[in-house]
């Protein structure tokens, strides 16, 4: 059987998620029986404009100059996958969806903000550009599920499974002990789950970074926070926000 020819591309982001592959080990090497990588900037300086079986995407839309080269990916990928929070949701590049665009770039580009490469539109999935058959969700990327999701659309499944329930569910079935009851915070009640609860496992919270489940209760959320998790009013809503600011209703 012929492999299935794999390529990676990159837009907004930090190619953290490309990186992870890179430390995936051993399920990464056992992944190249089955596909052949034309393009991986992180690991290789092959290119391809041939045609692709599976198109990886990583980072969000935020530069309207960036469409030409989505579409010319979508027009020759069999399969669109968006690789990485950035790409499916947005990621924590949607924060700067809810600040002035001179205010922003000043504050990380100091004396450099008035650059005109710097000047971007609103950080958006790259669904917003193209049509994206499935997401590989996380930031970075979760590597079972990445190893789930290939195996399965290598298999020709057209529908992958992906859980809508809260990270809470994954963390209780790991009999971690909750992050409240240690007197910290946790955004796990709103957090889409699929992860696999690493985070509260590690001792650490769960920052939602791969988006709310549906109908999530944010309110709800935030006043936990504060009234739980020792926040201010301010403070919550900015926590609840970081990964999830292209889904909220006031924004
Ligand atoms: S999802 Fe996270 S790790 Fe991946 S590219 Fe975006 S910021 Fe980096
Ligand atoms: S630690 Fe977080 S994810 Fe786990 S049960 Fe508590 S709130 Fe939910
Ligand atoms: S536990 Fe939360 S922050 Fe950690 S990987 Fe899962 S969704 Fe992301």
């Amino acid at each position: 059987m012929a492999k299935v020819r794999c390529a990676w591309f990159d837009f907004t982001s930090c190619e953290g998620c490309q990186i992870e592959m890179t430390n995936f080990g051993a399920p990464f090497l056992q992944l190249l029986d089955h596909v052949e990588i034309v393009e991986f900037r992180e690991v290789m300086k092959e290119t391809t404009d041939e045609p692709i079986d599976i198109a990886f995407i990583e980072g969000s839309f935020s530069r309207e100059e960036d469409r030409a080269r989505l579409e010319s990916i979508r027009e020759r990928a069999g399969v669109v996958i968006a690789f990485g929070a950035c790409a499916a949701t947005g990621g924590i590049n949607a924060l700067k969806n809810h600040m002035d665009m001179d205010d922003y770039k000043k504050c990380v580009y100091g004396d450099d903000s008035n650059m005109p490469h710097l000047d971007t539109q609103k950080a958006m999935p790259i669904s917003a550009a193209i049509k994206v058959d499935m997401a590989i969700n996380g930031c970075p990327m979760s590597r079972d599920e990445f190893v789930r999701i290939v195996t399965q659309v290598i298999h020709g499944t057209e529908k992958v499974y992906v859980p809508s329930y809260p990270v809470c569910v994954e963390c209780k079935l790991r009999e971690t002990v909750c992050r409240y009851e240690e007197g910290d915070h946790c955004l796990g009640p709103i957090a889409l789950a699929g992860c696999g609860a690493p985070c509260p496992a590690d001792g650490i919270p769960c920052e939602a970074c791969r988006g709310m489940v549906v109908d999530a209760n944010q309110e709800s959320m935030e006043k936990v926070l504060q009234e739980n998790g020792g926040m201010s009013e301010k403070r919550a809503k900015d926590k609840s926000r970081m990964f999830t600011a292209n889904f909220r209703s006031d924004a």
